[in-house]
């Protein structure tokens, strides 16, 4: 069973669906401050990828602020 992997050096998958990121051509990208403040890089296969990615991010509440 395939299972995410985060921030590897050897292969970049999607953040959101595991697909495995041809880095040799441009692909997109996003930043967030994660809960600890840290930012945080997130690679995406595609733009719908990322739009579906963040529309999913926004469903959560930005209550904190710290
Ligand atoms: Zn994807």
């Amino acid at each position: 069973m395939p299972m995410f992997i985060l921030c590897t050096e050897a292969s970049t998958r999607c953040d959101r669906c595991g697909n495995p990121i041809e880095t040799s051509d441009w692909y997109p990208m996003e930043k967030e401050r994660d809960s600890d403040g840290e930012l945080r890089l997130y690679s995406f296969c595609s733009d719908g990828c990322k739009e579906a990615w963040l529309d999913e991010s926004e469903g959560v509440e930005e209550g904190e602020t710290s």
